[in-house]
């Protein structure tokens, strides 16, 4: 179920009126303003006209049970606007038109600038939404889908608290309320899932593409996707038990049980439904959650045991591996060998280049003692400019050749840096680990005693540890 990194979509931005207004061509004005402005008196129009043709609470046969539909063209308009320009330009549009339908309908006007909040309520709770989970809003793969229907859901349980206020004012008794209700959260939920989603599944695209090309006009975004998933956990709790509390409470005041055993079914299929969805974000958050916590942890490993410059390993896990090398070579009795190597007046390079130019050099070096050894040996930046080599299942002879590979490679190799190239020597030490030592020390120390015999015997050379001179001849 997990979707891979590259599809996680960028976080949630609105356009911002102000920074349109602020930054935008007259064109962009014209266009996104004006379509806006039609868009509005076209919401308000719908909405007197709804009013007018009592589209509210229509009872509708659906497989045996008697469910109430409302219908509010409206609805469908502002949702698109809020979920592809922003809450503000949905918001907005869905309470004047919400508004005029009430004073249409003759309802005082107190009672409807608090009954306008509806609809923009229910929006608030899908932005939440999608500011605390980044998801797709075209609703392109079974997340974003489940997401979205989810998200619808608990926006029309807010946006159909408006019903009771409506019942109320129009002095409807409680056995009226229920189809109220029920027409409204069903309504806007079926709209929002059957008519919007499958909108926003062929416009987002371009909206988005086109949002993205004009980064100047987005309202900032405030990373607070923390505060977000609370809002978002909140709202949804609340839409829940309001939900909930609502509808059996309305059931219960029905004359016939029937109506009751219908409603008590709707509800607890509604209920299925959420816990379902709730527990499958639940999973998805904790999936992601805890993939962070494994990229956390291993970016912390690396940047524990990993030298910042060249990205081999640092000194402190040489010294872990190296104990670890020597007891394994104690216990099989394999031989492991071990190259020490400084590079050859390292000091004039600096001097003569720069110290970003020997850093350079570093860098390059690693490289291509990356390239020279096998997958089974490691290598660290030991000091300065030193860096060991452990070479493990490796012989005399296999230890003298990689070395004097290494050195060639080294030699051959040309930095270039800020224009100016130069060349390296490097000087190298190889020890066999022993089994009748007492430690690895005396092993690291041999190493280094050869790597000194070759600076004494004239750099960029690679000189035995005494006791492997035997060896080899
Ligand atoms: P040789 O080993 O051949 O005897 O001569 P050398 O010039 O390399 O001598 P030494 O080992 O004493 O000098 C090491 C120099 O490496 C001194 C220091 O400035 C330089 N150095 C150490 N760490 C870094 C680093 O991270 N970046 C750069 N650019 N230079 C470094
Ligand atoms: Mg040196
Ligand atoms: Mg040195």
């Amino acid at each position: 179920m997990s979707q891979p990194e590259a599809e996680t979509p960028p976080p949630y931005r609105e356009l911002s009126p102000l920074r349109l207004w602020r930054n935008g061509s007259r064109r962009q004005k014209a266009c996104l303003f004006g379509g806006w402005l039609v868009l509005l008196a076209l919401c308000m129009a719908l909405g007197v006209g709804m009013v007018i043709q009592r589209w509210s609470g229509l009872p509708v046969e659906f497989g045996g049970v008697v469910i109430y539909l409302t219908i509010y063209p409206p609805l469908l308009i502002c949702l698109l606007l809020t979920l592809t320009l922003g809450w503000w330009w949905g918001a907005i549009p869905a309470y004047c038109a919400t508004l005029s339908l009430a004073l249409y309908a003759g309802m005082p006007l107190p009672w409807a600038l608090l009954f306008a909040l509806a609809n923009p309520l229910g929006f608030a709770i899908m932005v939440i939404g999608y500011q605390a989970i980044a998801m797709r809003r075209d609703l392109r793969g079974l997340n974003a889908l489940l997401f979205y229907v989810q998200q619808s859901f608990v926006a029309s349980v807010f946006s159909s608290s408006g019903a009771l206020i409506w019942s109320y004012t129009n002095h409807y008794d409680r056995t009226d309320l229920l189809p109220v209700w029920q027409g409204w959260w069903l309504g806007a939920f079926l709209q929002s899932v059957l008519i919007v989603g499958p909108l926003m599944a062929v416009l987002w695209p371009r909206v988005e593409r086109w949002l993205a090309d004009h980064p100047q006009l987005m309202r900032d975004t405030h990373t607070r996707s923390r505060q977000s998933l609370l809002g978002l956990l909140a709202s949804v709790a609340l839409g829940v038990l309001v939900y909930g509390y609502v509808t059996v409470g309305l059931a219960e005041g029905q004359p016939d049980r029937e109506a009751l055993r219908q409603t008590m079914w709707i509800f607890y299929w509604v209920f299925v439904a959420i816990v379902l969805f709730m527990a499958f974000f639940g999973y998805q958050l904790f999936v992601h959650w805890q993939k962070s916590q494994d990229m956390l942890l291993a970016a912390l490993q690396k940047l524990a045991t990993t030298d910042a410059l060249t990205g081999l390993l640092n000194r402190r896990e040489a010294d872990h591996r190296l104990a670890a090398e020597w007891q394994r070579t104690l216990r099989s009795g394999h031989s492991t060998a071990m190259v020490l190597l400084d590079i050859d007046h390292f000091k004039q390079i600096n001097d003569q280049h720069g110290h970003p130019a020997g850093d350079a050099a570093l860098r390059q070096l690693a490289g291509v003692i990356r390239a020279v050894m096998r997958k089974i040996d490691f290598a660290a930046r030991y000091g300065g400019e030193e860096f060991l080599i452990v070479l493990p299942e490796t012989g005399v002879r296999g230890a003298h050749a990689f070395a004097e590979r290494l050195r060639e490679e080294v030699a051959a190799a040309v930095i270039t840096h800020d224009g100016v190239s130069f060349q390296m020597q490097v000087s190298l030490g190889v020890a066999i680990a022993r089994q009748d030592e007492a430690g690895h020390e005396r092993w690291f120390s041999r190493s280094d005693q050869a790597l000194y015999r070759a600076k004494q015997g004239g750099r960029n050379r690679t000189e035995l540890d005494e006791m492997a001179v035997e060896k080899l001849v």
